[in-house]
């Protein structure tokens, strides 16, 4: 049965017909958590799975609240089974290609990949951030297992282990600081960048941190994705057991320009407010598409009240 046809309320007159209350494009924690709260206030959504999220490679998911080291896709799991219950949520792989929104009703058409159109009241955009990593060989194969990028999510499984902070701007410094709060043994390199100030190598020199300026050539791991050594151009090498890294990032997709939404300048998130709606009305974004912290948990947060936030302007909307 078509989830339209399963509305649990008659639509106000003045509402125009569509054939969801909400769509939520991605099922990561923002997006699941999203659908869940929305399942529950017998809202009528479409919930778009586009593909793997962004911790996949990852074997597990630290600091989630009664889940703390369960596999990725072992949370996503649980998160879909426990909207069954939901029939009022139907759930589809399927990657959104276009919206548009109708500048007459303020609702909006919906592209699937497949070709498939609908039309909706509200977007929840959950759809994440790309991580880009630099093009070192080693670097992809490793990542999220050898090459890490969060100490709160996997700083406590290297405790005291000899790590190397990869950083080609003066942030680096700072990173490999905090990064010694799990491990004395750190060492910062710049991969062939020698700008670092004068201030930052004294405070590394203060904390025993050493640096490597020396271009990389590769970082050489073992066949469970674990981390080796790196190896430098000049030949020479470095045991390490984990590297980690801040890489640039960009958002997974490109609805929300579509849109319109404004994005941050530096950081390219979508900007939103305390209602976690984007600049464009009836457009809401959660999890690490937006600007908070880039956890699993605070996705979910994110997600959570995004659907209340909808919920409650579809109802003022209904009651005007
Ligand atoms: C290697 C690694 C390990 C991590 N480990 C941890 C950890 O231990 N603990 C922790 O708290 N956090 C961890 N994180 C961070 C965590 O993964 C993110 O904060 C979390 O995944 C954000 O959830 P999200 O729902 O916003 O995005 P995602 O989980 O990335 O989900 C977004 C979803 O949207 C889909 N999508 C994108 N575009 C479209 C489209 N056009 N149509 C339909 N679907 C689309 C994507 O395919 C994806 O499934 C880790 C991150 C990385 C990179």
């Amino acid at each position: 049965m078509p989830a339209s046809a399963r509305r649990p309320f008659k639509r106000p007159r003045h509402i125009p017909p569509t054939d969801y209350e909400v769509v939520v494009v991605g099922a990561g924690c923002a997006g699941l958590s999203a659908a869940l709260v929305l399942g529950r206030c017998r809202r009528r959504v479409l919930l778009c799975d586009g593909g793997k999220t962004r911790n996949a490679p990852s074997p597990a998911v630290h600091g989630f609240l009664s889940r703390d080291g369960i596999k990725p896709q072992e949370l996503l799991r649980l998160g879909r089974e426990q909207l069954q219950p939901y029939t009022t949520v139907e759930s589809r792989e399927a990657c959104v290609a276009q919206t548009e929104r109708d500048p007459e009703t303020g609702s909006f058409r919906v592209t699937l990949d497949s070709g498939r159109c609908v039309t909706t009241r509200k977007i929840l955009l959950a759809t994440g951030i790309a991580d880009v990593l630099p093009p070192i060989e080693g670097m992809r194969e490793l990542w999220g297992v050898g090459v890490l990028h969060c100490p709160y999510c996997h700083g406590y499984e290297v405790s005291d282990q000899p790590v190397a902070v990869y950083g080609r701007n003066k942030s680096a410094a700072g990173f490999a600081l905090l990064i010694s709060r799990w491990s004395k043994d750190v060492v910062v390199c710049t991969d062939g960048w020698t700008g670092m100030s004068e201030h930052s190598r004294h405070r590394l020199k203060r904390h025993g941190i050493a640096l490597y300026e020396q271009p990389i050539r590769r970082l050489a791991g073992r066949r469970d994705g674990s981390l080796r050594q790196l190896e430098f151009a000049d030949g020479s090498s470095l045991p390490r057991q984990a590297l980690f890294i801040h890489p640039d990032q960009q958002q997974r997709s490109n609805i929300a320009d579509q849109l319109g939404c404004r994005r941050l300048q530096r950081s390219g998130a979508v900007w939103v407010d305390k209602k976690i709606m984007t600049t464009v009305p009836g457009v809401y974004a959660a999890g690490d598409t937006t600007p908070a912290a880039q956890q699993a948990l605070v996705a979910a947060a994110e997600g959570a009240q995004a659907a209340i936030s909808i919920n409650e302007q579809l109802t003022r909307e209904e009651c005007s």
